[in-house]
């Protein structure tokens, strides 16, 4: 493994030393911003916040080339929850909107290339609302990214310019591509698919470099997504991810929601879970929820994008970066 830079170094083991700097602190502000404002927008619109586990005896398994991290409780085997994703959908029997900003644990590989943008600990925005089509969760995320920046750009002028970023209001509605479009689109850049059959990092940084606004890709291909995302009839998934611009890639996925138990059960076979395990999530399912849609938009990605920074390491004040533990 290469041994990272110092100043990196510093900014994982010595917060005797980053937690003086202007810059770290300046951008701890405009968090602070983007999440009071995450809250008081998902106030007004009605939803109210839930808190959900990190322990769990199953986890999120559609989160790619990640894997999850084990621990024993007692003496039972447990994991550290990956994503809210099945409290979000089980919370729809109670409740019509829903948010959580949860903490996502995923052991991602080892992989200098991602440290730009990956995090083993990381925060994420995640919404579900009951009867809610992908489109819906859409325009609610673009009134969403668009109020947290108008807040940002009202309140953190000073850190802005300390960032030196200059950040502009996005347009609604953003852009939308089908994935086969993208990949279409990537292929005059040169790029071809991966052989996982997503577009590959490169691919996507390069479409999001020659965008000035967040974009959508949607109806992923179902064999690369989680179960729970519902399927069409031509096989690709009500799902999208939110591309944000200027070469700064994924920030978001979601989609509508697969709640037929037959079907979830058969996707799962299809990507390798066993059903079994999910027992719990599958007989919330037979009480009947009947249609939900939702997002995930990962804070830390977020914070990176507002206050245009290099490495999602400083987007968070004490960072967990795949293979460092940090402090
Ligand atoms: N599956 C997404 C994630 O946790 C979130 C969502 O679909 O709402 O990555
Ligand atoms: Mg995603």
């Amino acid at each position: 493994m290469k041994k990272l830079q110092i100043p990196i170094w510093d900014r994982l083991y010595r917060p005797d030393r980053f937690l003086r700097d202007p810059k770290v602190k300046a951008i701890i502000k405009v968090q602070d911003t983007i999440l009071e404002a995450t809250r008081k927008f998902l106030h007004s619109k009605g939803f109210i916040e839930l808190l959900v586990p990190v322990i769990a005896p199953v986890t999120d398994p559609g989160i790619r080339q990640a894997q999850f991290f084990e621990m024993q409780f007692y003496n039972q085997r447990a994991r550290l929850v990956s994503s809210a994703i099945l409290y979000k959908i089980a919370s729809m029997i109670a409740f019509e909107k829903i948010y959580t900003i949860a903490i996502n644990i995923r052991k991602e590989p080892i992989n200098l290339e991602n440290f730009d943008r990956t995090l083993s600990e990381f925060r994420q925005i995640d919404i579900e609302v009951k009867e809610a089509s992908r489109k819906q969760i859409q325009r609610l995320s673009e009134d969403l990214i668009i109020h947290i920046i108008k807040s940002v750009k009202r309140e953190n002028e000073e850190e802005l310019k300390i960032l030196g970023r200059d950040l502009r209001t996005p347009h609604k509605p953003f852009r939308e591509y089908t994935f086969r479009e993208a990949v279409e689109f990537a292929e005059t850049f040169g790029y071809c698919i991966g052989p996982d059959g997503e577009l590959s990092r490169d691919a996507e940084i390069a479409l999001s470099k020659v965008h000035y606004d967040p974009f959508w890709i949607l109806d992923y291909p179902k064999e690369v997504r989680g179960f729970y995302y519902k399927e069409k009839e031509d096989g690709t998934l009500l799902d999208m991810d939110l591309i944000f611009p200027e070469g700064f890639g994924e920030g978001a996925s979601g989609g509508e929601r697969e709640l037929e138990p037959v079907k979830v059960v058969q996707r799962m076979r299809i990507t390798g879970v066993e059903p079994s395990e999910y027992e719990w999530f599958l007989k919330v399912l037979e009480s009947g929820i009947t249609k939900c849609s939702g997002i995930g938009f990962g804070v830390e990605r977020l914070t990176r994008w507002i206050c245009g920074l290099e490495s999602i390491v400083e987007a968070i004040p004490f960072p967990k970066l795949p293979g460092y533990l940090g402090v």
